[in-house]
Formats: structure tokens, sequence, C-alpha cells
């Protein structure tokens, strides 16, 4: 399992280094964020933990490139800015995850699993285990909009829409469940899992990336705001 750590802290990164490492991990690192973009433009990784606060290129600059990039892999933030603005700025970029410093290295570990879980590219075994004999049965369908569980791609109207490791849980959930009314707690205990000490507030981030994704102009809306409970993912009436 290749991971890439992205820090510039050499206390840090050698705390971190040696403990992934003694964990069975794979773990090369960048110590400013243009050499990081680099190698993960370059090479192949499973997981990116990547620094805000970092030299010339920070966190959120490097995490919006791979994104525009259509790099899919799943990325933990660290930040020493406990604050929500930050919090909320690095989600907005495309991270899946944030990690506050200083933090346990048990945690560190629990939020690396958890992201490759929920990764598109380790959750073949996870999906669907009654229609996995069949092919057709593995597509979403709700309304115009398409997910396919084999090749983890969604698309509408035929057009493909390209989703981070966490708008690609969260849109599976909703299409499991479409013409329900879902809570952000039931949202976020079922796409993050409920060891996830996390404000609800990044169920709005995320459902807000989706619908930038999925609503798209001329197109009737899928991804409704029910005000006051939650969201709902049904053709506009
Ligand atoms: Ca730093």
């Amino acid at each position: 399992m290749k991971l890439l750590l992205i820090e510039d802290e050499p206390s840090v990164v050698s705390f971190i280094h040696r403990y992934l490492t003694e964990a069975g991990y794979d773990v090369s690192v960048a110590m400013d964020g243009q050499s990081g973009l680099q190698m993960a433009t370059e090479h192949s990784f499973q997981l990116i933990i990547l620094d805000v606060m970092l030299p010339g290129m920070n966190g959120i600059a490097v995490c919006k490139a791979l994104r525009q990039q259509n790099d899919t892999t799943p990325i933990l933030m660290l930040t020493a800015l406990g604050s929500t603005e930050n919090v909320v700025a690095g989600l907005d970029s495309g991270a899946d995850d944030y990690l506050v410093k200083p933090f346990k290295q048990a945690e560190l570990l629990a939020r690396i699993r958890s992201l490759l879980r929920r990764s598109p590219d380790n959750t073949a075994n996870a999906v669907n285990t009654t229609t996995n004999n069949n092919h057709n049965t593995n597509v979403l369908k709700v309304s115009d909009l398409e997910l396919d569980l084999n090749t983890k791609s969604a698309s509408r109207y035929g057009e493909n829409i390209v989703l981070t490791a966490t708008e690609y849980r969260l849109l599976e959930y909703m299409m499991r469940n479409p013409r329900r009314v879902l809570s952000r707690m039931e949202i976020l205990e079922n796409v993050w899992g409920v060891d996830f000490n996390m404000n609800t507030k990044v169920v709005d981030v995320y459902v807000n990336y989706l619908r930038k994704k999925v609503n798209r102009k001329e197109q009737p809306a899928l991804i409704q705001t029910v005000v006051g409970m939650g969201y709902m993912l049904k053709e506009e009436e």
C-alpha cells in the first residue's frame, strides 16, 4: 500500500514516516507543495497525507490542482488550525478528511484505514454482494442519473461525472435511498462512519459539492434540500 506524505516539518515527517512504515505502509515523502504535486502526478498512490501549511504552494492549492487533474486519490489533510473555516476550505478544495495537529498515532491510522476502505478503488468487495453475479444490476439509476458500481463511475444523460472518493460514497448512499429524506446525521454515519467525530457541517459541504456536479444547468435538479430536515435525491416536481 503506497502512501504519499507531503509535510515540511522534519520532526512530523520522521514521526509519521516511522509510524506508518512500522504499520506496513510504503511511505514516500515530499517536503514542499510543488514537489508533492509533482510526485502525486507522476506516480500512483493509494492515499495522500497533505499538510495545509507548506512553503510555497500550500496544501489547499495542491489539493485543488490534483482534483483539477481529475486525480481522485483519497486525501487526508493535516491542519494545525482547527477553525471551521480552514477545515471547510480544505474539504472544499477536494480533501476527503482532515486531522487536526497534534493527533494521536492511533487516530492517524484509523483515519487512513477508513479512507482506504471508502476509496472507490478499494470497495469492490464491499459493494452490493447480492447483485455481484449480474453486471447489469450493478448500475444504480435514479431518473437520468446512473452510477456504475463496477467501474465506480457516475453519469447523467450519458455524460461522465468525475467524483472524488467521498463524493462517490455520498452519491452511492443517496442513490440507494432515493425519494427519502436523509438527515445530516444519517448521512454522516453512513458515508463517514460512526467512528467519526465530525461536525455535520461536512455533510453540507459535500452535498453542495456533489450538487454542483449532478445538478447541471438546464437539467432538472436531483439533489434537493429539505429545509430543517436534510437532503433528498429525487426529481424536481
Ligand atoms: Ca507545515
